[in-house]
């Protein structure tokens, strides 16, 4: 007999988790959840982490949910003693159709001119398209869809029994057209790639077609993660329903490992990248900014140099330099000012102040800084290219 969901509502005395700048996946830097717990219940997720969940036990994350009842207040709050930035937010399991949270945080976010990005598995977003239209014509808004698999894929149906209580991929696809139309970046995050499940050639390739045939603009992929009370659930599901696997998962995952060797995922990330190039969508997010807004241009150059380092992390080039490109992009995202400004004023000196900028990126990024900003010199070298 299958378990029925429970509903606590409670009021936490904070929703807003902040961080010190936009993380170079999504590009938020605040994040707020209406819901403990989730109703999709999926096999892999590690919100079942002891870190992320209030239930002693992982089997309590997918019926037991705890509703933030007073989290648009908090949000609004705490937002307007904010600098504006991109809010991690949304959740719409079916929790949603009763309580109505994830809405009325959007429209706080619209009210305070926040740009968001929401994440799903349940095309229920689509309720709040009115919302998010209103969000992008103020601010930005992004709405991506987890996706692992497609119905084309070899083990759908296996993909399909971890995480059965979601609409399936093809509702999250009608969805992201429905996105796509009007108006609103939408993509897929095919995240968890899972090793011997979803990870094979014409698997991946049939997330990348489907999403770029229904208006997806990317597709960021991800590697599954374990610990401590979601790794023994993980490998207990394994064991009930694909006991073939669960020896690879245990060599994949010995304990007090977290992720998988990194070459495997970047492996599966050159993939994504080669078929994403294929049907002419992005391996990146791209970086929802405000036409206009405060350091409009110091963005665009961190999302630059971020896709850099993750290009340069894929390709296996040596750490040092994906780090230089990350460490770079902190520097400019950190600026109070806008960066030709300071090149405007004080030339290169002024970017050979700003720690974190090596000698090198500042040589690839100067040229288009002295178009931008008027300043000349003729000892400019070859540039990497922005926008
Ligand atoms: S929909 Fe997302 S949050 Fe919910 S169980 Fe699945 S992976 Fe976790």
């Amino acid at each position: 007999m299958s378990r029925r969901a429970e509903f606590v509502s409670y009021a936490p005395k904070s929703v807003l988790n902040k961080g010190k700048r936009a993380d170079h996946w999504f590009w938020s830097r605040y994040s707020a959840y209406p819901y403990l717990g989730c109703q999709h219940g999926c096999a892999f997720c590690y919100c079942r982490e002891q870190k992320y969940s209030p239930f002693d036990s992982p089997d309590d994350f997918a019926y037991v949910i705890k509703a933030k009842q007073n989290s648009p207040e908090l949000l609004r709050r705490a937002l307007s003693r904010c600098t504006r930035d991109v809010v991690f937010t949304g959740d719409y399991q079916p929790a949603e159709r009763l309580f109505h949270l994830s809405r009325q945080m959007l429209q706080v976010c619209c009210d305070l001119g926040f740009p968001v990005m929401v994440l799903e598995r349940s095309p229920l977003v689509l309720r709040d398209l009115d919302v998010l239209q209103a969000i992008q014509g103020k601010a930005r808004a992004v709405v991506a869809f987890s996706i692992i698999y497609t119905p084309e894929s070899s083990q759908a149906g296996r993909c399909r029994s971890l995480e059965n209580l979601a609409p399936p991929p093809e509702k999250r696809f009608a969805a992201m057209e429905k996105i796509a139309a009007a108006g609103i970046l939408t993509g897929t995050c095919c995240m968890p790639v899972l090793p011997g499940l979803c990870d094979d050639g014409p698997s991946l390739e049939s997330v990348v077609r489907w999403t770029a045939d229904h208006g997806g603009q990317f597709v960021l992929s991800g590697s599954l993660t374990l610990a401590d009370q979601q790794r023994d659930f993980f490998f207990r599901i394994l064991g009930q329903h694909f006991p073939d696997l669960l020896d690879r998962y245990q060599r994949l995952y010995p304990p007090g490992s977290y992720a998988p060797v990194h070459q495997d995922w970047l492996a599966v990330a050159r993939r994504i990248a080669e078929f994403c190039d294929r049907y002419g969508i992005r391996d990146r997010m791209p970086r929802p900014v405000i036409p206009g807004e405060k350091r409009e241009f110091n963005k665009r150059l961190v999302e630059k140099l971020a896709d850099r380092a993750y290009l340069l992390e894929i390709t296996q080039q040596p750490d040092s330099r994906v780090w230089a490109y990350r460490r770079a992009a902190w520097a400019v995202e950190d600026l109070e000012q806008d960066v030709r400004l300071v090149y405007q004023r004080m030339g290169r000196k002024g970017l050979e102040q700003i720690p974190g900028l090596s000698g090198v990126i500042i040589g690839e990024i100067e040229p288009q800084l002295r178009e931008e900003s008027g300043y000349k010199d003729e000892s400019a070298k070859d540039s990497l290219k922005l926008g």
